[in-house]
């Protein structure tokens, strides 16, 4: 198709299928969101590879066909670091972290800093020089000063982007390289067929990778990188890590999926634990978390010592150890209904706590260890999380321990409700399945009224399990015939399903109110009355909230957020069928099949309908998310700013085209949608004119942000 060009075609060609090739790189490899097949893309690469093979004076070094790597080399070279590459402070405990906030207030003196919190990925760091925006140099850390240019095997890594589009001079960008989860064990499994030593962990195998002479080896393996900082930086203004984040994203590089502004030390520790939670869901490994001051002028206030920066500092997540005697097992059943083995431990010091109790994870897991009743076994704690039992001391078990059978061990009962358990193949677990089980029912509750789901203020476990379990009330009676006595009267749970909160009147909570006092009369309803308009003001929480609240399996709070922007109501989502779940951004084959079940199972389907009759709302999407509409004007557009804005500030503009969908982005090329202009407009106006891109005033753009909702 290309045969009869001439040099001049073939040049324009070329730089047309560059473009397009590396846009569905992108989306492949930084979006996961592919729009054409593999047989395409592979189509499009070899046109190029065919046109650069005819034109060879046309090859560039930012061509995507320089992927697949190219002649070994004979060593690296040194290159020195324009700006070093630092080390961090670092430190396992929260009381140290709030030790550093001390530190930093004081410095800036202020009461309270924004920080973000971050990842700390466990790869291998990588620099990358960006010059005029095309790919320049690619370094190692090495010892901070000067690295090892590996250039032709970092653009092997298909997520690193050969060409960026801006026109900033220079523009270093600082990431991890690392080899997923499953390309790790899939790269071990071929040494092993093949014979070859077998890589200890991910980060060696990364490591190992960088250092291959020849490129077409690292070619072949699945490496990929995230990245949260820039080293040398000219022509591009950043004021903030929020801020450097989401232009790194703007510009097509993967950047951390989870990473939060925190305002105090407080929100800080709390997303340490979050990020702690979902350390599973990414593929790579995390060996602890990273809390950076947001603002770049008091980055520059704090400055740095001769080491590390005096404005971040890493939290570990540690791994604190003790040794302390397992007195027994005992079975938790959580809101799915599965049976989590806990240990209880003679009480012993770790981290700064006293610990009784650890998780046990599962029965396999007890029997791998082979932990059992009596044994002295090792405990860790990772940072803010839950403790664990990472082994038993083998010479000192007692003698006449025998190895841990969880259903003999429960009888073959749930310990709450009584019913058979049955083993979850799936899951290596063994399930209690009743539906009415009260612990499930408590779990589910919990889990509902949780910050993280509905938010209704003030539900501790206390009062759930008063409300869903029997209660003894005492009363003082008075009949006039025996005289005042207390009657015991039993009451029954109230509370069976989580529609039923929606139920409650102050009566029935106020009855059931833990620690209340014989004979205490009705005036005292202040934490009823305050319990139950917590209930009510939950009704118009946010669509997500009661997604993530039903405990969908297999749906969490990251993945119900997407679900409710991309369905906008609960209805929809009951509606969807499995292939157009499937379908979904994040929504592979497991998830559809588990959220089709679960709005299968008739039990859930009255859930919801309850829901609905007690006027809880099942479309209230955030602001954020609503206003991407698709049929909205900026919904899917490249868009560039430029010039003054006289009504907002760049960011806010920025920010309300980002709602609508809009992908924001600095310079303007053929690929630019839409260029809005105010006051002052240079060359990027220049530039869309030229090109013959639409242009909006600032009155044109306002009218259409309008339009738009917003
Ligand atoms: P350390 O090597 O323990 O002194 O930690 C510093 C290194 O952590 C840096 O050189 C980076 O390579 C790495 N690192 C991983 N994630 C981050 C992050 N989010 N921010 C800064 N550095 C990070
Ligand atoms: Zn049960």
């Amino acid at each position: 198709m290309t045969a009869g060009l001439d040099q001049q075609a073939a040049r324009a060609r070329a730089g047309e299928l560059r473009e397009e090739i590396e846009r569905h790189n992108r989306l492949y490899y930084v979006e996961a969101m592919p729009e054409i097949s593999d047989r395409d893309f592979d189509r499009l690469l070899r046109e190029l590879q065919d046109l650069e093979a005819r034109f060879p004076e046309l090859m560039t070094p930012d061509s995507p066909t320089q992927r697949v790597g190219g002649a070994p080399i004979e060593g690296f070279q040194v290159v020195r670091h324009a700006v070093p590459m630092m080390s961090l402070d670092n430190t396992y405990s929260v009381a140290e972290l709030r030790e550093f906030d001390g530190r930093v207030r004081k410095g800036l003196g202020v009461d309270e800093v924004e920080y973000v919190l971050e990842p700390k990925v466990d790869g291998v760091s990588i620099s990358l020089r960006y010059e005029r925006g095309v790919l320049a140099l690619a370094a190692t850390r090495g010892n901070g000063t000067e690295g090892d240019d590996i250039t032709a095997n970092a653009r092997t890594i298909r997520s690193v982007p050969l060409r960026i589009a801006t026109d900033a001079a220079v523009l270093e960008v600082r990431g991890e390289v690392y080899l997923g989860r499953a390309a790790f064990a899939q790269l071990n499994r071929e040494r092993e067929a093949a014979g070859e030593p077998l890589f200890a962990n991910s980060r060696n195998a990364t490591a190992g990778s960088l250092k291959q002479l020849d490129s077409r080896v690292v070619a072949a393996r699945p490496l990929a990188a995230v990245f949260y900082a820039t080293g040398e930086v000219e022509g591009v203004a950043m004021e903030s890590q929020e801020d450097l984040l989401r232009k790194l994203d703007e510009l097509g590089f993967p950047t951390p999926k989870y990473w939060w502004v925190c305002r105090g030390m407080d929100e800080v520790v709390e997303r340490a634990e979050e990020l702690q939670r979902v350390a599973g869901e990414l593929d790579y490994e995390m060996d602890g978390a990273v809390v950076k001051v947001n603002s770049f002028r008091q980055w520059r206030q704090l400055g740095a010592t001769a080491k590390a920066p005096r404005y971040a500092m890493a939290y570990k997540f540690s791994e604190e150890q003790a040794q302390t005697v397992l007195r027994d097992i005992t079975l938790q059943v959580g809101r799915t209904g599965v049976l989590t083995p806990v240990a209880e431990l003679e009480p012993v010091a770790l981290a700064g706590s006293t610990i009784a109790r650890a998780t046990l994870h599962n029965e396999d897991e007890i029997r791998r260890k082979d932990i059992r009743v009596g044994d002295t076994v090792v405990i860790k704690k990772a940072g803010e999380v839950i403790p664990a039992v990472v082994e038993v001391v083998a010479a000192k078990r007692p003698e006449g321990t025998t190895p841990f059978d969880l259903f003999e061990y429960a009888g073959g009962k749930c310990p709450s409700c009584g019913e058979p358990i049955a083993r979850d193949p799936a899951a290596a677990a063994w399930r209690c399945e009743n539906p009415d089980c009260p612990d499930q029912i408590r779990g589910q509750l919990e889990h509902f009224v949780s910050r993280r789901a509905m938010n209704v203020d003030g539900f501790g476990e206390a009062i759930i399990r008063a409300l869903t379990g029997e209660v003894v009330l005492k009363e003082e009676v008075d009949d006039g015939l025996f005289g005042r006595r207390v009657e015991e009267r039993l009451l029954s749970p109230v509370l069976r399903t989580v529609a039923d909160l929606y139920k409650l009147t102050p009566e029935d909570i106020e009855l059931r109110r833990p620690n209340r006092a014989v004979g205490a009369k009705a005036q005292s309803m202040k934490l009823a009355t305050k319990l139950h308009a917590a209930v009510e003001a939950s009704k118009g929480r946010e669509l997500w909230r009661l997604i993530h609240g039903l405990g969908i399996p297999n749906v969490g709070e990251g993945l119900a957020r997407k679900l409710a922007q991309e369905l906008g109501s609960l209805d929809s989502l009951m509606a969807a069928d499995e292939e157009t779940l499937a379908r979904l951004p994040d929504v592979g084959g497991i998830v559809a099949q588990s959220i089709r079940q679960f709005f299968e199972a008739e039990r859930n389907r009255r859930i919801v309908e309850a829901l609905r009759a007690a006027g809880v709302r099942f479309d209230r999407v955030e602001r954020v998310a609503a206003a991407a509409n698709e049929d909205g004007f900026f919904f899917g557009k490249r868009v560039v700013l430029t010039g003054t804005l006289e009504g907002s500030t760049r960011d806010e503009a920025r920010e309300e085209l980002r709602k609508r969908g809009a992908r924001v982005v600095e310079t303007v090329g053929k690929t630019t949608d839409i260029v809005i202009a105010g006051e002052k407009a240079g060359s990027k106006l220049t530039k869309a004119l030229e090109l013959g891109i639409p242009v909006l005033d600032e009155a044109q753009f306002r009218q259409r942000l309008d339009e738009t909702g917003g």
